[in-house]
């Protein structure tokens, strides 16, 4: 199984999940930390958060 990076923007951490692309694609994705589905994948883990510190 695919291993993909997530970063939760409610609780602002990142985790990652084992799951399937139909998983994925179904927006099942949620945050083990808060629940929240406000994730963003991130392909290469700090990268995508480091560039948008806007917050
Ligand atoms: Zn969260």
């Amino acid at each position: 199984m695919p291993h993909y990076e997530f970063f939760c923007h409610n609780c602002k951490k990142l985790f990652s999940r084992i799951l399937s692309l139909v998983d994925y694609e179904e927006g099942e994705v949620l945050c083990p930390h808060c629940g929240s589905q406000n994730v963003e994948q991130c392909w290469s883990a700090f990268n995508a958060i480091t560039s948008k510190k806007s917050a």
